[in-house]
This record gives structure tokens, C-alpha cells and sequence, in this order.
């Protein structure tokens, strides 16, 4: 929709709308795609055998609706992480036997942030242990009130597998798709779309399958889509009948391009080879700069886009240890004073930050927050290539005051917290000239004399500073080490109290 911002309205024509299925694996999103599919033959249509080119069409009621054909949710994440509206609709395939399931929350939380309207397909419904009503119920605790129950959300029950219930699905779309705006301007000379996918075929070059959002493709059209380039040598719908044009909303395979450009790339039309050509080379400069200095999503750069008017949403994804600390995190978050900004978490859950939630959070510009968890290996190494920011914190609080601080635009630049050790305060000695100490027990690893202590009484901080002495004994030490008793005093603080807990960190610039 933003494609066709600086279209003439008078110009604008409805387009087919296009879909795209997401759900939790093993949920039938594969076998539901292929009963669609086969429901236009059923419907006496020409063709019969598709190719699988990554997306297809079919006619309802005489109207045309376009569905992304590609696994998972990769085509629809890369649209988005790219800054393009991937798809109209998402139609969100739920097992009526095993219900909302991890990848269906995600799923969720892309339609979400993409703000694209969900119908849910409840699938499986032939299955003996099919529960339809126990899936409507989870599903109106996500704020997906069936319009059954009242609510706005559609929910089809279907069997994908014995084929029933779709010809509802595909009346669903459609009716959903009126009460949107889905226009284009077919004859518009900004000639725009998507890349849905594309590989390199030995034969015949490189094959790519576009989504065409804005105008008409031709053949012989010089596209750029992302750094490569290429004059249309020839043109597939999906049924692989050679056209020589194609209007919005329809996917094309073309023949042409220099070099295979990545699913989620925009394509464009040039009128000049050569300015097209120049931008590639351009292009292809800058992503190596880029790759040396990926730009970070950081609280700080997020406040930035908030300032500048780019958005009015801080986006957050939170994973924490144990369902038991999502809640009072949620709580929190909800008492900070926003102003008019709004905090959006698109979804928050229990266990390790993994590769999903990084793609999850580069496509939708969140920050990614962890409690008590870690992230994996191949989450870190995304996150660096992406951009993307994942803030571990072990207290709550440390979490709010981090986000209370970017809303207001105060965020200090970026510091890892380096945890060092932890201590225990067993008993308070008044020392007249310095005032209160305590004698601590190191617990945990070592505390060091130049790092920087946190008092936490009762899991709540009571004070942050620097150590003024540590000493063993009667010495002045730089390190005490786990189960030696010592002597610690603060710049600024002397009210300690038996039983406080002491922990020694150290603050490194990350990045
Ligand atoms: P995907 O991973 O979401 O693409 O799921 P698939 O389409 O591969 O389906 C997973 C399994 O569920 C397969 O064994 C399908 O045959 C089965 N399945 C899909 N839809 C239905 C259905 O409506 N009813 C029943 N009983 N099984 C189904």
C-alpha cells in the first residue's frame, strides 16, 4: 500500500488481494495451499497443472485471489525485513486437534506488526479429536475473538486434507478483502514489486518469480531488483504459459536478470539500462560497507525514529526463564510513562532467544529483550549480521529503567554489563573514620576493587556505585575470590544491612 502513496487516486483500480500462510508446523499450511489450488480445477478452469513457481492465483466468484506458495514464513519475513507490505491478508492455519502451538504466536506477531488482518483456517476439523471450541477459546485469549463469539476475527473450519470447507475460506478472503483499500494503478509508469523467489537455472539462466504491486511488467522491460539488472527476455504465468504482461497482483517467473536477486527484494522498471546498471554497481558498494558496520537496532537509534516521527511504537520481544516472570514483566512495562509512545511487545514467551525470534524481530525493527535467558550461537551471529539488538537483564527493574530511559531520549550509549561476582553482607562495622562497611562473603566468583557493586536488598536495588576500599583482613586488595571473607565501603552509600547481596559488575562498550 505505501508502493502506491504517490499514485493519482483517480488512476487507482482494485487489485486481486494477495495471501500469504502461516502456521505452526505439521498444522496442514502445505496440504491447505494444494486443496486451494486444486479448487480452481475443480472449478473447470484451463490449466490444470501448475508449475510451482513460488506463488499462484485463483478465480472466486469471478474474482481473482493471489497466494504466496513458499515455505514457512521465510518469503513473507524477508518481504517485511526489506520494508515491503509481502502480503494483503494472512491466513493463519491452526491444527483443530493441537491448537495455538509456538509458531502460531509468531505467526501472529508478524501479521501483527505488519498490520495485516488475519483469517484463521481452523484445519483438521475431520479429525476424531478436533476441538474447535477449545482452539476459539485460546484463540480469543490472543485477541482473536471469533465473529461467532462477537469478535472480529474470522475463523473457517476446514479440512485441507479432505478438501472441505475451502470454498468458505476463499469467500472469507474476499469479503475480508472488500472492506480493505487493495488498489494499484495498472498503468502507472512506477512499475514496483516484490521478489518472491529466484534461483539459477543451468539452462536457462537465472529464473526469478516476481510479485508485480504497481503498474504492468512487460517484456522487454530493463528491471533492477535489489543489485541485479536485466532487459525481460521472456515472461511465465503460473501455469508456465509464456505472457507478455502482467498487471498488479499477478506473480510472473522472468527470464533475464544478470544475477539471482533475494527473495523480499523490491523491483523496479528503468527506462535506461545504463542508470539501472550504475545504481547496481552502487548498490553492490554499499552492501559491503554495510556488512563491515551493520547499524544497530539500538534503544538509543529506535528513540531516534520515534523522534523523527519514523514511528510511534518502541517494538519489543520478550523471552524469559519461566512463565511466571512474563507477567510481572508485562506489568511493569505497562507503568512506565509512554507520552504518546506506544510499547508494543509482539509476543513474549518462555525459552532461549533463537534464530526465529532475530529474523522475527530484523523484519519488524523490535528490540529483542531477554530475562534469565540466553541467547544461542546462531542467534548472536544473525543479530550481528541483522542489526539487530538483544538485551539480556536479569532483574526487572534494570529492564524498565532501560526503556523508561530511551522514551525519553536520555539512553547512554550502548554498555554491556559484565557480571564479575556476588557477595553477602554478614554483619555492618561502623569505622569511625570511614564511616560504615561491610563484611561481605564473596558467593559467587570474585569482587573486584575497580568494578561496580549493586546493593539488592530483598530482590528489589537499593543503591548503584563504585567501591571505595575492598580489603582482606587488614589489606587493601585489588580481588577477593569466591568463599573469602572481605571488607567493602561505597562512594556514596553506608546503610547496608545483614543479608544484602552484593553484586560486582563492570560495564563494557559493546559493539
Ligand atoms: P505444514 O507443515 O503446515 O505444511 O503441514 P502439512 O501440510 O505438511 O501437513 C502435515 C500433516 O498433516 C500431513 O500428514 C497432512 O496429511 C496432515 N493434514 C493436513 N491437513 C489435514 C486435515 O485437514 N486433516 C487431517 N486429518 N490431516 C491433515
Amino acid at each position: 500500500r505505501q508502493i502506491i502513496a504517490n499514485e493519482d487516486s483517480s488512476k487507482l483500480v482494485n487489485r486481486p488481494p494477495v495471501v500469504t500462510i502461516l502456521g505452526h508446523v505439521d498444522h496442514g499450511k502445505t496440504t491447505l495451499l494444494d486443496a486451494i489450488r486444486h479448487s480452481e480445477v475443480a472449478a473447470g478452469e484451463a490449466g490444470g497443472i501448475t508449475q510451482h513457481i513460488g506463488a499462484y492465483q485463483v478465480e472466486h466468484k469471478g474474482k481473482l485471489i493471489t497466494f504466496l506458495d513458499t515455505p514457512g514464513h521465510a518469503a513473507f519475513t524477508a518481504m517485511r525485513a526489506r520494508g515491503a507490505q509481502g502480503a494483503d491478508i494472512v491466513i493463519l492455519v491452526v491444527a483443530a486437534n493441537d491448537g495455538i502451538m509456538p509458531q502460531t504466536r509468531e505467526a501472529i506477531a508478524h501479521a501483527r506488526a505488519a498490520r495485516v488482518p488475519i483469517i484463521v483456517a481452523l484445519n483438521k476439523i475431520d479429525r476424531p479429536d478436533a476441538n474447535p471450541d477449545f482452539v476459539k477459546k485460546q484463540l480469543a485469549d490472543l485477541d482473536l475473538v471469533p465473529d461467532e463469539w462477537d469478535g472480529n476475527t474470522m475463523v473457517v473450519p476446514v479440512s485441507a486434507k479432505q478438501k472441505t470447507g475451502i470454498e468458505d475460506l476463499l469467500e472469507a478472503i474476499l469479503l475480508v478483502s472488500e472492506s480493505m483499500d487493495i488498489k494499484a494503478n495498472p498503468s502507472s509508469n512506477q512499475i514496483i514489486g516484490t521478489v518472491i523467489e529466484a534461483e539459477l537455472d543451468h539452462g536457462k539462466g537465472v529464473m526469478a518469480t516476481l510479485l508485480v504491486q504497481n503498474g504492468s511488467l512487460e517484456v522487454g522491460d530493463v528491471i533492477l531488483a535489489g543489485k541485479a539488472v536485466g532487459k525481460l527476455r521472456a515472461m511465465f504465468d503460473f501455469h508456465g504459459k509464456k505472457i507478455r504482461k502482467a498487471g498488479p497482483s499477478s506473480p510472473v517467473q522472468v527470464m533475464g536478470l544478470s544475477d539471482v536477486p533475494e527473495a523480499g527484494e523490491l523491483f523496479q522498471v528503468y527506462s535506461s539500462e545504463k542508470e539501472a546498471r550504475l545504481i547496481a554497481e552502487e548498490r553492490k558498494a554499499q552492501v559491503q560497507q554495510k556488512s563491515i558496520n551493520a547499524p544497530k537496532a539500538s534503544l538509543e537509534s529506535l528513540f531516534n525514529r520515534i523522534q523523527a516521527g519514523e514511528t510511534k511504537e518502541l517494538r519489543l520481544i520478550i523471552k524469559a526463564d519461566v512463565q511466571g516472570s512474563l507477567e510481572p514483566i508485562t506489568t511493569a512495562l505497562n507503568e512506565i510513562e509512554k507520552g504518546d509512545v506506544n510499547i508494543n511487545v509482539l509476543y513474549s514467551e518462555t525459552g532461549d532467544i533463537g534464530e526465529n525470534d532475530v529474523n522475527l524481530a530484523s523484519a519488524s525493527k523490535a528490540i529483542i529483550v531477554g530475562f534469565n535467558v540466553q541467547a544461542d550461537s546462531n542467534a548472536k551471529r544473525l543479530a550481528e549480521v541483522e542489526g539487530v539488538s538483544i538485551r539480556l537483564y536479569e532483574i526487572i527493574y534494570r529492564l524498565t529503567e532501560d526503556v523508561e530511559k530511551a522514551l525519553k531520549g536520555m539512553l547512554e550509549p550502548e554498555f554491556k554489563e559484565v557480571q564479575i561476582g556476588k557477595a553477602e553482607v554478614l554483619a555492618v562495622f561502623k569505622i569511625s573514620k570511614l564511616g560504615n562497611i561491610a563484611g561481605c562473603r564473596v558467593t559467587q566468583n570474585e569482587i573486584r576493587r575497580n568494578g561496580k557493586i549493586r546493593v539488592i536488598r530483598n530482590g528489589e536495588k537499593v543503591f548503584e556505585g563504585d567501591i571505595s576500599s575492598l580489603k582482606h583482613e587488614k589489606d587493601d586488595v585489588k580481588e577477593v575470590r569466591q568463599g573469602f571473607d572481605c571488607g567493602i565501603s561505597l562512594k556514596g552509600f553506608e546503610s547496608f544491612a545483614k543479608g544484602d547481596i552484593l553484586e560486582c559488575f563492570t560495564l563494557e562498550r559493546s559493539g
